[in-house]
């Protein structure tokens, strides 16, 4: 194949409407890049590399170098050469070049559902009947921020807010030990728990064996996030037998289209996630999601998310559509970061 002929990129730094509380402290702005292919007849191929620093993984900065020392015309041998370690460049080149080629997936679904955020702590409570009465039908929670009797209380107080045949999923990001985790999901066996995601972190001693434990012993199913950050980890995953939920944030992964293909098998224990990116990364990690055969409700209701608009990814709502993809203006995006 002909190399595309000229590539260019942009930085952005962006800063979200709400500061976000992390592990790591609060997270105020977000940074990447941009890449916009133009090839032969003027077509165009767009992607984004949106690294998360906090998560171990590189930053906006050693991208920008490595997509200088790329140039505007570079071989396919030198996109080729870009180092694993630079998995979000890779990402970007990867799906901007599927565009430029015509490779993008084929929707096989005409909307999918997207979950509804909800705020830590009792905050939640007021808002479960506005986005019920929006239409949404599935919620996330997020738990492990707070006194764990206190959350357990009020778990059930969510339930009981929530609409009749609603879902409601829980985000602990690692919070709790073996027996917090026990307690909790002793207490998620007989609620609408769609799934508990990540009930204690990667870095817990023994952590694999210990989830492979609770997904064996608890009813409610285990989603792996934060232990499921590159393809080694998938790897393990699955040969370990994992049976609970992958929650797959496509904008992180070097090559999505291939890291998809070995949890073909489990299509129905896929939910496909945003990493906090632009509409960029936003529209081919959703077209993603559109091709795939699994149809969980998608972990996208985020946006509105910047301050300045423009750079949203399609505005938080019970169902999200193919064609809403078409109406992300990517060059303007592009033109605002000149
Ligand atoms: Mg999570």
């Amino acid at each position: 194949m002909t190399p595309p002929s000229r590539l260019a990129y942009r930085r952005y730094r962006l800063t979200f409407r709400h500061p976000l509380r992390t592990a790591a402290g609060w997270w105020r702005e977000r940074d990447g890049l941009i890449l916009r292919w133009e090839g032969e007849g003027g077509r165009i191929g767009w992607g984004e590399a949106a690294p998360i620093p906090a998560f171990g993984m590189e930053t906006t900065g050693e991208l920008e170098a490595a997509c200088a020392a790329l140039g505007a015309a570079p071989e396919a041998e030198a996109i080729a050469r870009v180092p694993f370690r630079l998995g979000c460049l890779r990402h970007a080149l990867g799906r901007a070049q599927a565009e430029l080629t015509g490779r993008t997936p084929a929707a096989v679904h005409r909307f999918l559902p997207v979950a509804a955020l909800l705020p830590a702590g009792p905050a939640a409570l007021a808002k479960i009947p506005l986005l019920a009465e929006a239409g949404f039908r599935t919620f996330k929670w997020k738990v492990g921020a707070g006194d764990l009797g206190d959350e357990l209380v009020l778990l059930d107080e969510v339930c009981a807010a929530l609409p009749a045949g609603a879902q409601l999923r829980l985000d602990a990001n690692g919070a709790w030990d073996r027996r917090g985790a026990e307690r909790w999901l002793e207490r998620c066996a007989d609620r609408p728990v769609e799934f508990l995601e990540q009930p204690v972190g990667p870095q817990a001693r023994g952590a694999a064996d210990l989830l492979l434990g609770l997904a064996a012993d608890y009813p409610t199913p285990i989603a792996l996030d934060e232990s499921l950050v590159g393809d080694g980890d998938l790897e393990r995953w699955l040969a370990a037998g994992w049976p609970g939920l992958f929650i797959l944030k496509p904008a992180l992964l070097a090559d999505p289209p291939a890291f998809l293909e070995r949890l073909r098998g489990a299509a129905e224990r896929v939910v496909f996630s945003s990493a906090l990116e632009t509409a960029v990364g936003a529209r081919s990690a959703l077209q993603l999601a559109f091709s795939w055969p699994g149809a969980r409700a998608l972990g996208f209701g985020v946006w509105p998310l910047f301050a300045l608009p423009g750079f949203d990814g399609p505005a938080a709502a019970p169902f999200v559509r193919p064609e809403d993809l078409d109406r992300l203006d990517r060059q303007s995006l592009w033109n605002a970061l000149s």
